[in-house]
């Protein structure tokens, strides 16, 4: 192990999510769901950078307003550190500087894509040289969502969603996302998905204990098709979102009707991704969301997992 030079900067970016299909399954007996989702990585991305200190801090910057978020070690990306610090017997701390661009509590996988850069930047930073295989494994210590952000570019995800395997994808795929100025609890959405399917048991299937992906849908990545991907854009969080937030649903509604090939909920909500046919496309809906006053992003999708960035 070498010892970090003090004015080194290690700077990795690690990507937000979107789930192109999300099936969630029956509730188990620990109060958790088993999920089928595919994951595409995409270019609103989260950039740390590590720097060596005696103990463990975060400072956040970018165009997302953190004045809320947590900054002690309950925070992700302090977790992540001290987890990999703890593993290795590592002595030292860090600084991490985030420029945070995937929204909090968005349904992006933004709090996931912070620890799995930072883990990567304090591997590198502290030279404490994990295998590829004992970084993915504190990822998933982390939480279901921090393997693929660690992993990015396309995968399936079953178990929590943190059980990953790639998938084939061709192309880039052009999404729009109209962005929400309130963040929306994960468990919350759960529960209130557990709520539904409750009041509607006699109208629906119940739900599978091992939900798996539609085939239609990896034959969408790998034809690269946008229009296939969107006749096949599924979310079983939607639902349950649309009725936490109904306004959610205009959203959906205004972007499907000025040229989005689909308009979803972006995982457990509120931020609502519109699939685009191409560039030209998703550079029309953003206009027409923006004037609507609604906080609108593009990205592009897949990209590579998190990663090293050499400044
Ligand atoms: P997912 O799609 O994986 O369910 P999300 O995108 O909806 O996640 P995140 O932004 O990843 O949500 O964070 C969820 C919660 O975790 C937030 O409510 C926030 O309070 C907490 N949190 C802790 N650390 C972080 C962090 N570094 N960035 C964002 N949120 C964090």
């Amino acid at each position: 192990m070498t010892s970090p030079a003090a004015s080194k900067v290690v700077h990795a970016r690690a990507p937000g999510k979107i789930n192109v299909f999300l099936k969630v399954g029956a509730r188990l007996d620990d109060g958790y769901h088993d999920v089928a989702t595919a994951y595409q990585a995409v270019s609103l991305a989260e950039n740390v950078r590590a720097s060596a200190a005696d103990d463990f801090s975060v400072h956040f910057s970018g165009p997302i307003d953190t004045s809320d978020l947590v900054t002690d070690g309950s925070n992700l990306a302090i977790k992540a550190a001290t987890l990999l610090a703890r593993k290795t017997g590592y002595r030292g701390g860090v600084h991490l500087e985030i420029e945070k661009n995937v929204p909090i509590a968005g349904g992006m996988g933004g709090g996931s894509a912070d620890a799995a850069a930072t883990l990567l930047a304090c591997d590198t930073l502290w030279g404490t040289e994990l295998s590829r295989e004992d970084l993915l494994e504190l990822a998933t210590q982390l939480g279901s969502d921090v393997p693929f952000a660690f992993t990015g570019g396309t995968a399936i995800g079953t178990g929590r969603g943190d059980q990953l395997s790639p998938a084939l994808a061709k192309g880039q795929f052009q999404w729009v996302l109209a962005l929400a100025d309130f963040g929306m609890s994960t468990p919350e959405v759960y529960s209130e998905l557990d709520r539904h399917r409750e009041r509607h048991r006699q109208d629906i299937f119940p739900a599978q204990l091992q939900p798996q992906v539609d085939t239609n849908v990896l034959q969408a990545l790998r034809a690269g098709d946008p229009h296939m991907l969107a006749e096949v854009l599924h979310n079983d969080l939607q639902a349950p979102a649309l009725h936490l937030e109904p306004e959610l649903a205009e959203v959906i509604e205004l972007g499907e009707e000025h040229g989005a090939l689909a308009g979803m909920v972006s995982g457990s909500g509120p931020t609502v991704a519109f699939l685009a046919a191409d560039l030209d496309s998703a550079l029309e809906l953003q206009i027409v969301l923006s004037a609507a006053r609604l906080r609108v992003v593009r990205a592009q999708g897949p990209v590579h997992g998190a990663r090293i960035i050499g400044d």
